[in-house]
């Protein structure tokens, strides 16, 4: 995790409806108040789409629509007031989301743990699944440091390594996970940027656009290109830290390839300008005019499980999950996974309760839990 804390996404370029969109949303309003709660580090500034051209206009337009259907705060500002936000930042036309910041997510984390804890449960580290046997009762999983876990529901929260965790269940998971990579900047320079800001998306393009985001100790990172993860997605599972990035499965079926292609094609095209401080300064100063080159440095980047893919080559834009017998399969949440991850976890949750007291089980006390 980064140590300025993760960025918090206000939600509003995801299609309404989705699963990915309610998360995010609620998700955002629900982590700041969490943090609040338990006194964990956040901060709550909006977020900034800028259009630094007058093409970008019609999507900057459209993204007020959604931000609307969403029920975000969106305010529309001209070059004057985007001043007032953010100094810095230049921009011909800009909207103002009521909704993100950065939060301490690593903090998040260990609350919810100790949360889980403290209720009587346990979690188990460093430890790969390697086989599942469905038995009538649930499953038994056995892990690389030769324990065996019996339980009424399997839930794969995998990520990159989902799809595989569900072929050791028997389940066909569907779809295809790309795995891609994230290279980030930081600005060695504080204070350019006081948020969160981003260049207005293009939806016809897989490229997210530049995103700038203050941390909690005053860092800028820079998001910057999205390129297939390429050879480090041929390996297998690398147990690490919570977030540690998985290598995911063979890249080489075809569909994959079919599928990984538009994505592909915008990461040959970015790959190259990843690896220039030059070409990134240059983009850079399209929103934020004066940074040099040496105003950068590399900040943390890693691999992503953006797009799982359906067999004939579709992209799977919304988070998906999957429900099978004494399984839950979590096969695509990609970015803002951080931002939507309590009302994301209390739907998984709901789905492995429904799983478990399809066995027969029924727990002494649960807590009624409104799902999205
Ligand atoms: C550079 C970068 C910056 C990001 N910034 C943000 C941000 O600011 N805001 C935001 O909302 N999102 C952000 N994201 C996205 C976010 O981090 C991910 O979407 C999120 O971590 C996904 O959570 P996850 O639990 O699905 O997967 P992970 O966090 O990857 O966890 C999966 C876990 O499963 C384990 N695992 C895998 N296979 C097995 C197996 N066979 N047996 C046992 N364990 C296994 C792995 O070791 C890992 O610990 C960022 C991602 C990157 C790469």
């Amino acid at each position: 995790m980064w140590s300025g804390g993760e960025a918090v996404h206000s939600g509003i370029q995801h299609a309404p409806g989705t699963l990915r969109a309610r998360c995010t949303v609620r998700g955002a309003a629900e982590l700041a108040a969490f943090c609040a709660e338990h006194g964990i580090a956040h901060t709550v500034t909006g977020e900034l789409v800028v259009a630094t051209g007058s093409g970008g206009l019609p999507r900057l337009h459209g993204l007020v629509q959604r931000g609307r259907a969403h029920g975000l705060p969106v305010r529309e500002l001209g070059p004057a007031q985007i001043a007032e936000h953010e100094p810095r930042v230049r921009a011909h036309a800009a909207i103002l989301v009521g909704a993100g910041g950065v939060c301490d997510f690593a903090a998040v984390s260990d609350r919810l743990a100790a949360e889980f804890g403290a209720a009587g449960g346990r979690i188990g580290y460093d430890a790969e699944v390697v086989a599942v046997d469905r038995r009538p009762w649930g499953v038994a999983v056995r892990t690389s440091d030769g324990r065996v876990v019996r339980a009424r529901t399997l839930v794969n929260c995998a990520d990159g390594d989902s799809g595989r965790v569900a072929g050791l269940t028997g389940d066909d998971p569907g779809v295809r996970i790309v795995p891609l990579r994230e290279e980030c900047y930081e600005l060695t320079a504080p204070g350019l940027v006081r948020g969160l800001v981003r260049q207005v998306p293009d939806p016809g393009s897989p490229y997210p656009g530049v995103r700038l985001s203050q941390g909690l100790d005053g860092t800028v990172r820079i998001g910057w290109s999205v390129t297939s993860a390429g050879a480090e997605a041929s390996g297998r599972h690398r147990p690490a830290g919570r977030l540690s990035r998985l290598r995911a499965p063979a890249l080489s079926r075809s569909g994959v390839w079919r599928a990984a292609r538009p994505a592909g094609r915008q990461g040959v095209a970015e790959a190259p300008a990843a690896s220039s401080r030059q070409a990134v300064a240059r983009a850079l100063r399209r929103l934020l005019p004066g940074v040099a080159e040496d105003d950068l440095r590399p900040g943390p980047s890693g691999a992503r499980t953006q797009t799982a893919v359906l067999r004939d080559g579709t992209p799977v834009d919304d988070f998906l999950l999957r429900d099978a017998p004494h399984a839950v399969h979590v096969l695509n949440v990609p970015v803002p996974a951080v931002t939507a991850a309590l009302p994301l976890g209390r739907e998984v949750a709901r789905r492995a309760l429904l799983r478990a007291r399809a066995t027969g089980w029924s727990p002494l006390a649960v807590e009624s839990g409104h799902c999205v």
